[in-house]
């Protein structure tokens, strides 16, 4: 499903003049099915406001723009909301903070039974099974214990076993590893990308973490003051230094390391992921050895 937003507006308390907040301000952006979007840009700057138009959690307003996903399209009044997010997955911070039944097995059925369809029990329990399996937990030892019981990283796998057991065509994820450790992080990234091999096509990603887009990011957009300012591969984004530097960003280690080798007289360009920014300053100290005999 691609998505397409067009001149999208987002106003809160639009009605009392003095509290209106023009959170998101004409954005216009297409996501193409496969991509690993990244969202970036600082505190207050529209993202979450962006992300909970895509499963309808925040609706079009009137005159407020456009935006289909694949064939929903929200500005209608009619769209099928309930079919929607069974289709688009949400991931908010701290997800394990949304876990509320007495079992693992009931909350991440929940996700299920909320979208109206008739399934069997077998149905259900299949599924339940099949989400927990892929987020990297035992079925039989896990589905009668309290979500409670378990250990924090454990917890946010159920929480998000729970919003992948409609098998969503979209995953969209507001600030997901805030919290976690270094180990933490990378599982839940490597999560991420067993799920974008299987049923999940695009991957929208929030996040302060400019190392985390940067190295699993295929596309990047930046918002600044409500406005989708700069859209781009990584290397696109974290070219522009002086841009960076206005929206207030931090530059990933790659680029920052690919600069002060530039400024140390090596080329060592790259498309500032780990693996390509190696080769490069290995192919540079090659060259450079060569030259020096
Ligand atoms: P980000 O996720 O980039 O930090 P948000 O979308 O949360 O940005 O916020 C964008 C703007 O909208 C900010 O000025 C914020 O203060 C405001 N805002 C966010 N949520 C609300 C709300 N529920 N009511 C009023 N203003 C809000
Ligand atoms: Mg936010």
């Amino acid at each position: 499903m691609q998505i397409v937003a067009q001149n999208l507006t987002y106003i809160y308390s639009e009605k009392s003049k003095g509290l209106a907040v023009r959170a998101i301000d004409g954005v216009t952006v297409t996501i193409n099915e496969g991509d690993f979007f990244g969202i970036i840009g600082h505190t207050g700057s529209g993202k979450s406001t962006f992300v909970q138009h895509l499963n309808g959690l925040i609706k079009v307003g009137k005159d407020k723009g456009g935006l289909t996903v694949g064939e929903y399209d929200l500005s209608d009044k009619k769209c099928d909301f309930k079919g929607l997010r069974a289709k688009v997955g949400m991931v908010f911070q701290y997800p394990e903070h949304q876990l509320f039944a007495e079992t693992v097995f009931d909350d991440v059925a929940f996700g299920l039974k909320n979208y109206g369809k008739d399934l069997s029990e077998e149905q259900i329990s299949s599924a339940v099974r099949s989400a927990l399996e892929i987020v990297g937990l035992d079925y039989d030892s896990v589905k009668e214990k309290s979500p409670f019981e378990l250990s924090g990283g454990q917890k946010r796998r159920v929480a998000i076993a729970g919003v992948i057991v409609t098998k969503p065509e979209v995953l969209v994820l507001d600030e997901p590893v805030a919290g976690l450790d270094p180990r933490g992080k990378t599982e839940f990234i490597d999560l991420l990308h067993r799920l974008h091999k299987t049923f999940v096509k695009t991957i929208i990603i929030v996040s302060h973490d400019m190392n985390l887009v940067c190295e699993n990011c295929n596309r990047i957009g930046v918002f600044s003051e409500g406005k989708l300012v700069k859209e781009g591969s990584p290397k696109e984004i974290f070219s522009s230094l002086d841009q960076i530097k206005e929206l207030k960003l931090s530059l990933p280690v790659t680029a920052f390391l690919t600069e002060v080798l530039k400024e140390k007289g090596v080329n060592a360009d790259n498309d500032f992921t780990e693996d390509g920014f190696v080769d490069a300053v290995v192919s540079a100290y090659m060259e450079r050895k060569r030259g020096d005999k």
